[in-house]
């Protein structure tokens, strides 16, 4: 992608929510001690709410999201020092996209890419065949809520409990990056413990649309989360006065409900987005705070690249798609500038071709995809 600025209507993703002031505030009078020797009392509070929140024994507190996916299937395989398991994961997630070769390099964990369903989750026939070749093999499920590359469809807890049982039937650990699982949530309103019901481990960021600057959670029972402790100081992973990165975390918590008017801002974008003729709009079964869109006769890189000479940041995706997310910073009037943009540069498009293989998701084998991945803007962002 050309350009690189930063745009006026930033929709690339809800991790550029930046802390408000009263965010600013609480991490200016946060009350911390040593998180390394376990007595930061705003991250013990953390994790106990979370550990509420998702209705698991215990949560730890990572620097990131993705720290927290590197660590959930080391502390599945038991002590340690036990040999790394393979990972099973949608072929079309964060975590086999932007994760895999964390995993590999400082992990020893192979990720062996599943297919998926148009919502996201992962084909049962197809997660069977690969846990029944492996079967002596420690193995490592995981879903992904909302699903990242499905327009962020929510899942509800039925669907992740029909991958859990075919895992566990096989004696597999079930793990859930629920990285936006709060708008999972929101959207399909139930609670957030109800989505994280059938998984054993569960991943949960507070800096995307809930808008902390930082921070995963790794919940699980005492055991896991006390082996994935151990984990997290042999990788760097401990912050000493954590408190200063808790204290926004638990603001964050209190504004799940504002989710749902990100909702709004996605379902009043989605709308206008459909309504400009050569747009082709992905509709996921429950949306959240996503929106994909693909222009025919124009890669995504080149959209993105248009749309940002209006003002319009949006991020290029190896599946064929331009992805816009809301957030708290987007309103109606940039819901409608947004809109206009879009129509301009479809107007500037000449009549369609229709889209070449390699722009369709299904045209692509997960290698393939990954490899165009790699040479995109996206490589580097969530
Ligand atoms: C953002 C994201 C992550 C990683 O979180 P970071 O805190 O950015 O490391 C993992 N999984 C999904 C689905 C995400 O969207």
């Amino acid at each position: 992608m050309a350009w690189t600025g930063s745009p006026r209507l930033d929709f690339r993703s809800d991790t550029r929510t930046v802390p408000d002031a009263r965010m600013r505030e609480a991490m200016a009078e946060a009350e911390v001690g040593d998180d390394v020797y376990g007595d930061d009392p705003t991250v013990a509070l953390l994790e106990e709410r979370v550990a509420e929140l998702l209705g698991t024994e215990a949560a730890l507190l990572m620097p990131t999201g993705t720290m927290a996916n590197l660590i959930a299937p080391l502390a599945a395989s038991g002590p340690p020092e036990s040999p790394a398991p393979r990972v099973i994961a949608g072929a079309d997630t964060h975590m086999a996209f932007l994760e895999a070769d964390g995993l590999r390099r400082f992990g020893g964990v192979e990720l062996i890419p599943v297919a998926q369903r148009p919502d996201g989750l992962p084909d049962l026939d197809a997660l069977a065949a690969l846990l029944a070749t492996g079967a002596d093999s420690p193995t490592v499920v995981c879903v992904e809520n909302t699903s990242m590359m499905h327009s962020g469809n929510a899942l509800d807890a039925q669907a992740t409990g029909s991958v859990a049982a075919l895992a566990h039937r096989y004696g597999a650990h079930v793990h859930l990056d629920g990285a936006r699982l709060a708008n999972a949530a929101v959207a399909l309103g139930v609670p957030p413990a109800e989505l994280a019901g059938p998984a054993d481990s569960v991943a949960f960021s507070v800096s995307k649309g809930l808008g902390a600057p930082a921070g995963g959670l790794l919940c699980g029972s005492r055991e896991y989360v006390a082996r994935a402790r151990e984990l997290r100081g042999w990788l760097g992973g401990s912050l000493h006065q954590a408190g200063v990165v808790a204290a926004p975390a638990l603001l964050a918590l209190g504004r799940l409900p504002d989710l749902a008017a990100d909702h709004e801002t996605a379902a009043a974008l989605a709308s206008g987005v459909a309504s400009v003729p050569g747009v082709e709009l992905m509709r996921p079964p429950r949306p959240t705070n996503m929106v994909m869109a693909r222009l025919a006769g124009l890669a995504p890189d080149e959209c993105a690249a248009r749309l940002a000479g209006h003002g319009i940041g949006v991020l290029p995706l190896p599946n064929g798609y331009v992805r816009f997310v809301t957030h708290r910073a987007h309103d109606m009037i940039g819901v409608r500038e947004a809109v206009r943009a879009l129509a301009t540069v479809a107007a500037g498009v000449p009549k369609a071709r229709p889209a070449t293989d390699g722009d369709h998701p299904d045209g692509n084998s997960p290698r393939h995809q990954r490899r165009k991945h790699d040479n995109e803007a996206t490589s580097a962002r969530t």
